[in-house]
């Protein structure tokens, strides 16, 4: 008995053992500590708000720990999957929607309007690159905005700026723009109800191929559209063809129905470490607050917080590449947000602005050829094409958007490397925030219609007809 119960006692308790719990010698070359949830606290974070109330920022953070995630781990993984077959080339990313999601426009229509131009491009772009088309919406958690300035200023008053719906008020008051982290609770209930209307039209008849298409032709319809009706005609015959060959019965399921992944910038951390979740069946880390995450121009940094938080949870990863992004930095980054070189799990988001993707674009492909580094490439047109128009409103003009399209695709042309999509800023509503397209936004017209929170969206009808563009670009 004595002895028994010596063995007992010398034996180690039962415990998860922590890494940090074992000297550094005795794992040899196990040195990484385990990636902690709030291990980017200890990181230097720049563009968070500074909560003054830290009894009612814990009480948040609290009650959304305790809350549901949004997303599970199979759909991210089915995500990341979709990603890898765009970074090969066999298929291509649409990610789109606001820039802010705002508490005020969270309605159905609102939603419905962006998932439905979403579909209507996804047709055209499976028509012209001939390969599926993975959907992802700026959407269901797009809230926290990095801004270029820590405040603004109106008619002489300078305020602290506004940071999206999720951080502080759109209204220029100091009352609206103090930080309230309640807004959180408000910011996950949105994602959760928006998210819940995606999947219920995702799968329940709202998203059939020819219903989708009907719409599109009601586009070309104007005369105006004209130069896209042989392509909207040729899709038609194809779908024509299907239904004669009886492929619409035998496929019904992958005509009727979409999968749709949502995805926002991690930006606000105390809101995305709260809805981070170990995934039971890989015990891997996962954001539940969006299938996929990405990490801003703004907040990239290699030793900062953000890249700290997105390089231990397993979801498909964004990573902004704008025009100070080094060769040095794009290469720890990779190493840090990608260290098995998993294919799928890091998308670039080039985002150089027009007449600057040749200066860039090159010496980044460069970098991860050296590397040997599995991506996918992305193009967004829109972040580095903002002006300010001549009638004060900040704009962007649709023919630098489709042009810095043209030469993301010039350049791996070139290189012989894959553009795997395309990220646009866009509403299904009729807004006049961006300038050009067919149905012709001018300076003039700006004031109209202009809605957005932050930076101007392409509307429905600009988002179509740059998707019929790109789609020219891909088959040819
Ligand atoms: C955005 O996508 O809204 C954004 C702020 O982008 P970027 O970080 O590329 O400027
Ligand atoms: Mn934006």
């Amino acid at each position: 008995m004595a002895a028994t119960r010596h063995f007992a006692l010398a034996r180690p308790p039962m415990r998860a053992i922590e890494t940090a719990d074992i000297p550094e010698a005795s794992i040899g070359a196990m040195t990484m500590t385990e990636w902690k949830k709030a291990d980017w606290r200890a990181k230097p974070r720049v563009q968070m708000p500074d909560y003054t109330d830290a009894e009612r920022l814990s009480a948040v953070e609290a009650r959304l720990a305790s809350y549901p995630p949004l997303v599970f781990a199979g759909e991210a993984r089915r995500l990341r999957a979709k990603l890898a077959a765009a970074g090969r080339g066999e298929a291509f990313l649409l990610q789109g929607g606001d820039c802010a999601e705002s508490f005020a426009a969270f309605n159905a229509d609102h939603i419905r309007d962006t998932f439905k131009v979403m579909l209507q491009m996804a047709v055209v772009l499976t028509f012209g690159a001939k390969v599926p088309v993975v959907k992802v919406g700026r959407m269901a958690g797009q809230f926290a905005k990095p801004r270029s300035a820590p405040t603004e200023t109106a008619n002489g008053v300078e305020l602290p700026s506004y940071r999206g719906d999720i951080i502080n008020g759109f209204d220029f008051t100091p009352e609206a723009r103090i930080p309230d982290p309640e807004r959180m609770l408000q910011a996950y209930t949105q994602a959760a109800g928006t998210l819940n209307l995606l999947r219920a039209f995702s799968t329940g008849g709202y998203a059939d191929v020819h219903k989708v298409h009907a719409w599109t032709l009601g586009f070309i319809g104007a005369p105006e559209a004209e130069k896209y009706r042989d392509m909207a005609n040729r899709i038609t015959d194809a779908l024509d063809f299907m239904e004669a060959a009886g492929i619409r019965d035998e496929a019904a399921h992958a005509l009727q129905t979409v999968e749709f992944f949502t995805s926002h910038e991690a930006l606000l951390l105390e809101y995305e470490e709260a809805l981070t979740r170990v995934d039971s069946t890989s015990g891997k880390w996962l954001a539940g607050s969006g299938h996929m995450i990405w990490i801003g121009d703004r907040t990239r940094q290699p030793d900062g917080a953000h890249v700290e938080f997105a390089s231990g949870v397993q979801n498909p990863i964004g990573l902004k590449c704008g025009p100070s992004m080094t060769t040095g930095h794009l290469k720890a980054l990779m190493a840090k947000l990608n260290p098995l070189n998993e294919e799928g799990r890091l998308t670039l988001i080039a985002r150089f602005g027009a007449g600057s993707v040749g200066e860039h674009l090159p010496r980044l492909i460069k970098a991860v050829q050296e590397e040997g580094a599995k991506v996918t490439w992305s193009c967004d047109p829109m972040h580095g094409n903002t002006i300010k128009s001549s009638s004060g409103y900040k704009t962007r003009p649709f023919e630098s958007v489709l042009r810095e399209v043209r030469e993301f695709f010039g350049v791996h042309n070139a290189e012989g490397t894959i553009p795997g999509g395309v990220h646009f800023e866009m509403t299904g509503a009729d807004v006049t925030e961006c300038t050009g397209g067919v149905r012709a936004v001018t300076d003039e017209d700006l004031s109209d219609r202009y809605h957005t929170a932050c930076d101007p969206r392409l509307n429905a009808s600009q988002s179509l007809e740059l998707a019929f563009l790109v789609a020219e670009e891909l088959s040819s």
